[in-house]
């Protein structure tokens, strides 16, 4: 679908063309449309931006018995329709599965349709990322990001009005009074237990940013779309201002299969929309595909000119994959409190740097899904015979405890990366190849962080969900497509310009050097509205 029937894409040239449409795409886009540019979105998912919209709300689309056993086509369909990317993962790591599903956003807003909604800044030395792990082996971690935290600050705050971000103060960066935050409604009785235990440790917890208007019973909705707009998302924030007030085009249903070059610049876009293959013309073109499908994307686009893909003379497309190391735990509280209680609230940073090493941040994490969906992910017929007894048993056990998540830093490694597959796209999925596997020192200090929570949580009951040796946990992926001072170790430059190729820029969060131990959406929003204004600057032709 175009926004605007009358408009035939293939016969404009655009002022820009924008490949994807969550945070890095949909918020740089927006910036442009609302300064007068020509814009054109195109968007491989669906339209959830209006209600009408055929789409799957307020809760899990593939929440069903026997899902597993549903024809592919049919489950496609239905991950489309609520939102998720429905493409293929070969894991090559030789984790188990072999194959899975990414549980990220496929339609407008990408996987901020889906998302916690938890908006933080990275930490003034998360740009200096080598001097928090000075001795390790084997990775690829700069020494530096090519810009610093002064330079993101304003577009920091720019990112948290845009987003209208909830919370309080860090009492831990006492430096970012620039941090203007909306009030966030008072702690519920579980969250204010916890928050007062980890005072009474002698911990610096505060109300969690993060951009949730609260209406009144918001179930948080995490891992879903959401009927209301409680949620703030590149959807709703950006791409629905930049289509109704500013003119801006948005192509649906339309999969970017490759970019033609001439000489540095890109000259077409190649898209498959249904059966139909489209060309499309911009003056720039700004890659926000996701950091698994922008680099496959670009590899895919090898040319005489660039036999080893587009924009990859460095041979860093598609590596240096991070995914952050994200743990759940669930703590049994005495404060009862069954649905509120699961909402996302708090936070503390005394573990970001601990015992000498850099671990990360730790969070309430907000609703679980229904204990139903994981028994109907399963296919052993012992589930299916047990399933009453452990939903009952499951929803028990989830009533009464908080959810609490760890997000800690992974490093940058040439071989974690993401790859083509030997079939692009299968007619229906497109198709990734994907290595990562945890290192010594991300597990060492892995162990630390989970030893400390454990310690600082006593003596409550702590139920061990974990998470972070999971590939499957790939919703934060970066890193992708690094952005770097020397065209021979990055791909982009400090402008997020590809050093190869003078009119493509790539905005989503493949540019990230390093992951920080922090959320990533606030620092791509950021960032795409600093690279919006370098386009600016630069003008309408390149
Ligand atoms: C369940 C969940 C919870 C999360 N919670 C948080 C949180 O609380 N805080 C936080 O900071 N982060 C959170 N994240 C992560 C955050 O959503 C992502 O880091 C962020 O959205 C990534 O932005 P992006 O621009 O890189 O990609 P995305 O937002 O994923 O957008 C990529 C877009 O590209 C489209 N696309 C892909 N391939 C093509 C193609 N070939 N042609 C055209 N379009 C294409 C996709 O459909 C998608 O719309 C969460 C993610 C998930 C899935």
């Amino acid at each position: 679908m175009a926004t605007d029937p009358a408009v035939r894409p293939q016969d404009v040239v655009w002022d820009a063309i924008v490949v994807g449409t969550g945070m890095g795409g949909g918020t740089l886009g927006a910036a442009l449309a609302a300064a007068g540019w020509r814009m054109l979105f195109v968007e491989r998912g669906r339209s959830n931006l209006y209600p009408n919209d055929d789409c799957i709300r307020d809760g899990l689309p593939d929440d069903i018995p026997n899902v597993t056993r549903m024809p592919e086509r049919e489950y496609v369909e239905l991950l489309a329709r609520g939102g998720r990317s429905t493409d293929l993962i070969e894991d090559i790591s030789g984790l188990k599965p072999p194959t899975f599903t990414p549980f990220i956003g496929g339609g407008t807003g990408g996987s901020t349709a889906l998302y916690g909604m938890a908006l933080e800044r990275l930490f003034a030395e998360d740009f200096r990322p080598r001097s928090a792990h000075p001795a390790v082996d084997g990775s690829n971690l700069p020494e530096s990001w090519p810009i610093d935290y002064e330079t993101l600050r304003p577009w920091y705050a720019a990112a948290e009005r845009l987003y209208r971000v909830h919370g309080s103060a860090d009492p831990l960066r006492p430096g970012d009074t620039d941090c203007q935050l909306l009030p966030s409604p008072p702690l519920t009785p579980t969250n204010a237990e916890l928050f007062a235990h980890l005072q009474g440790k002698g911990l610096h917890p505060y109300q969690l940013h993060i951009g949730c208007e609260h209406l009144p019973d918001c179930q948080n909705c995490q891992g879903y779309l959401c009927s209301r707009d409680c949620k703030s998302d590149a959807g709703n924030r950006c791409l629905r201002p930049a289509i109704e007030q500013h003119g801006a085009t948005l192509l649906t249903g339309c999969t970017v299969t490759r970019l033609d070059a001439e000489g540095t610049s890109v000259r077409r876009v190649v898209c498959r929309q249904g059966d139909t293959e489209l060309v499309l013309r911009g003056r720039y073109v700004v890659l926000a595909a996701g950091a698994l499908v922008t680099p496959v994307l670009l590899l895919n686009s090898h040319s005489a000119d660039f036999p080893q893909g587009l924009a990859n003379s460095s041979d860093q497309v598609g590596r240096n994959l991070m995914r952050h190391c994200i743990d759940m735990l669930m703590v049994q509280m005495n404060a009862k409190e069954p649905v509120h209680g699961q909402i996302k609230e708090l936070a503390f940073n005394d573990f970001y740097h601990h015992d000498g090493q850099k671990l990360g941040t730790f969070q309430s994490f907000g609703p679980l899904p229904p204990i139903a969906y994981f028994l109907n992910q399963g296919t052993g017929w012992w589930l299916r015979l047990l399933r009453p007894l452990l939903v009952y048993f499951g929803e028990q056990l989830k009533a009464k405890g908080l959810v609490v998540t760890t997000i800690m830093e992974d490093l940058p490694y040439q071989k974690h990366r993401v790859l083509p597959s030997e079939k692009a796209f299968d007619g229906l999925r497109q198709r990734i190849r994907l290595n990562y596997a945890l290192q010594p020192y991300e597990l060492s200090r892995l162990a630390t962080l989970r030893k400390a929570v454990e310690e600082v949580l006593k003596p409550y009951k702590l139920v061990q969900l974990r998470g972070a040796s999971e590939n499957r946990a790939i919703a934060h992926v970066c890193g992708t497509c690094r952005f770097g001072d020397d065209a021979r170790t990055s791909v982009l430059d400090k402008d997020c310009r590809a050093h190869d190729v003078d009119n493509l820029y790539v905005v989503d969060a493949s540019f990230f050097p390093s992951s920080g131990g922090i959320n990533p959406s606030l620092t791509i929003a950021a960032n795409a509205l600093r690279v919006a204004q370098h386009l600016k600057d630069r003008g309408r032709s390149p």
